[in-house]
């Protein structure tokens, strides 16, 4: 923990960046199974977020001071790709960075979005182990993900990548495959949280994964990766009361409070106990306070990643 620690600050300082989270639409095409959007689901109570609703969420981030926002959504082609291009122009008037976290598209999707002002992609890889991946995202191949996620970076996004600890049928408990593929890809980011069991799928029963494995990983990558973006992610606090702080001491730079409007967040149960009826402005204060105690700050300013700034330059 000391060194990976000590490698975020030497490289990052003591900044860590807010990224405030929209979780626009609930719809999925997908049947992940791991997850509790996933399209067999039927006890979801299916939401998108209108326009206005979404560019006045981003207004809030801008007062709160967060220099991104985030749009996440299940895979919903119903958000359509010409519905986002001007709430995307919208934030970016704002002086606002845009990361977008709305599964596999199209590539002219990505690329409308990408001429709109869109800055960074997450597309988690989920696992680096192809079988165990087409059987976790039926239908859906691996080599097609890393596929997207190399057309995105040719397309001037910010990318980025990562897993979930603990994952039913993850033999390798160790992730050296997911570290490996990670070394290689060289991601502006990476996302690593736990595992959560949602009842209303098929790995309701399952064990999740573990706190301890997940900040190992978050240590090593930090270590592998010493300027990547990583968030200390919201499933990581969901696990323990501590994880938020736990997660930035062993090496995450960044946080992503919730900025959902209260009605649709109930919804968005990716994993359960995610939906805490959080005020955004308290949430933004407890940050703060929680940063303040561990020495370190909120970052100013978009937070793009280093990566990116120098292939900019040259
Ligand atoms: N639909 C998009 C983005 C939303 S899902 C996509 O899948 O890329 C965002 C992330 O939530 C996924 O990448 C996955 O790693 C994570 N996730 C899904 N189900 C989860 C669960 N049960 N516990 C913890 N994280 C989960
Ligand atoms: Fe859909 Fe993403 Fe959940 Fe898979 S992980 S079911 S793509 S929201």
């Amino acid at each position: 923990m000391a060194r990976a620690d000590q490698v975020r600050r030497k490289h990052l300082g003591n900044a860590v960046h807010f990224r405030g989270l929209v979780e626009i639409s609930n719809h999925c095409r997908c049947n992940c199974l791991y997850c509790g959007l996933r399209r067999d689901n039927e006890k979801v109570r299916r939401y998108r977020m209108k326009p206005e609703e979404i560019l006045s969420c981003a207004r809030l981030a801008k007062k709160l001071g967060y220099g991104t926002v985030v749009l996440q959504s299940g895979e919903d082609p119903g958000c359509s790709a010409e519905m986002l291009a001007p709430v995307i122009r919208g934030i970016k008037r704002m002086g606002l960075a845009v990361t977008l976290s709305l599964g596999e598209r199209e590539a002219e999707e990505y690329k409308l979005w990408k001429d709109a002002g869109a800055d960074r992609y997450l597309l988690r890889h989920e696992t680096a182990d192809p079988e165990l991946y087409g059987y976790l995202r039926p239908g859906r191949r691996l080599a097609d993900r890393l596929a997207d996620l190399i057309l995105l970076r040719q397309m001037g996004y910010q990318v980025g990548m990562g897993f979930m600890t603990g994952l039913p049928g993850a033999e390798d408990r160790g992730c050296r495959a997911d570290l490996k593929l990670m070394r290689e890809m060289r991601p502006d980011m990476v996302g690593i949280g736990p595992f959560i069991p949602h009842p209303d799928t098929p790995f309701g029963r399952e064990q999740g994964g573990e706190l301890s494995e997940t900040l190992r990983m978050i240590a090593r990558v930090r270590l592998m990766l010493p300027y990547a973006h990583m968030p200390s992610t919201t499933a990581l606090a969901t696990l323990h009361p501590q994880g938020r702080l736990l997660g930035l001491q062993y090496g995450a730079d960044v946080v992503m409070p919730n900025l959902t409007p209260a009605e649709y967040r109930e919804d968005y149960t990716i994993y359960p106990g995610k939906a805490k009826p959080y005020d955004p402005c308290n949430e933004y204060r407890s940050l703060v306070k929680l940063l303040d105690e561990c020495g370190l700050v909120m970052g100013k300013g978009p937070g793009h990643s280093i990566f990116y700034e120098r292939r900019r330059k040259k």
